[in-house]
């Protein structure tokens, strides 16, 4: 992992340099998130408190699988977990500094994030203070989004502090898609991600369900992903192209990859079913975003309870 760029923290936290980070630092283009909530990209940190542990095992997944068990220590506090990933994230980004393309204050800012990724690998509800992490980052002025398979609502349920934007993907219609290509590896899972769907609606923030969609496998179906997004109710409604990298690799095909316009004809046919509306996307990154029209989508000055 280290020689992929990732950086360790204790035994299961990690963070990563996000492929837009470069982007934006060398090219001036932001990711997808900085186009719909205001997040700016250069100033993200995407990282992970559970880096290798994982009770699903996604064929979209981009990372290794190959890491077994759960682990039972090893755990950093979020103190530190949050302290080492800043520090490693300024370290990462030092390198831009001799490129003349990179602008000294994007740079500078880049050193000090002020939003969370917690979504780089792994399952992060399956971190024993996730909660508190949340807090700290809160305490310390951060914006945190946070996305989770959805297979342990208990700690949705019990978390202490809520992110700024909570993710839950769902990326099947049915369970048997479901079993095929997530292959959870415990019992009940898809009862549990109904669980969590049940419970979004409950909770105080903004969710959003995001839809992995990989050609050929979970393409299609609008009207069984409308009942899903029928019972979570959320803010909003990501689908997103599957992007063949990673591990994802070795058990996928390019082919796999679905093209903007499918990612847009799903949507189009599921904010249909909703009767709700496309209402941004972004052709480069296969995504498209549903909700309602005239919804405020920052995410500073919580305007996140406006739609
Ligand atoms: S839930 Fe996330 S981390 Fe776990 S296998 Fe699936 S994509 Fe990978």
């Amino acid at each position: 992992m280290e020689w992929q760029q990732y950086r360790i923290v204790g035994n299961t936290g990690a963070v990563k340099l996000c492929h837009w980070m470069r982007q934006k630092l060398i090219y001036g283009r932001p990711c997808y998130k900085e186009e719909f909530y205001g997040i700016e990209s250069h100033r993200c940190m995407q990282m992970t408190p559970s880096v290798n542990i994982c009770n699903f095992r996604c064929l979209f997944c981009w990372r290794y699988h190959g890491m077994t068990g759960f682990e039972k220590s090893g755990y950093p506090e979020p103190e530190q977990l949050l302290e080492e990933c800043m520090k490693e994230q300024a370290l990462l980004v030092s390198g831009f500094k001799g490129d003349p393309r990179c602008a000294s204050r994007l740079w500078d800012e880049a050193r000090i994030p002020n939003q969370v990724a917690i979504s780089l690998s792994g399952e992060p509800t399956l971190y024993p203070m996730l909660g508190e992490f949340i807090e700290l980052c809160k305490r310390k002025g951060m914006t945190t989004f946070l996305v989770t398979n959805g297979s342990v609502p208990k700690v949705l349920a019990e978390l202490s502090s809520m992110p700024t934007q909570l993710y839950v993907t769902v990326a099947a219609p049915n369970k048997d898609l479901f079993d095929r290509l997530c292959v959870p590896q415990t019992t009940r899972a898809w009862e549990n991600l109904m669980e969590t769907l049940e419970l979004l609606p409950s909770l105080s923030t903004r969710t959003v369900i995001r839809h992995t969609l990989v050609d050929g496998w979970n393409l299609g179906w609008e009207k069984e992903y409308a009942r899903l997004d029928e019972m979570a109710k959320p803010f909003l409604i990501e689908p997103k192209g599957y992007v063949f990298v990673g591990d994802s690799r070795t058990r996928m095909n390019a082919s796999n990859m679905p093209s903007h316009a499918c990612v847009r004809e799903f949507s189009s046919r599921l904010a249909e079913e909703l009767s709700l509306e496309i209402i941004k996307e972004r052709e480069d990154s296969r995504v498209v975003l549903i909700g309602r029209k005239g919804s405020r989508l920052g995410v500073r000055a919580r305007e996140i309870t406006s739609t």
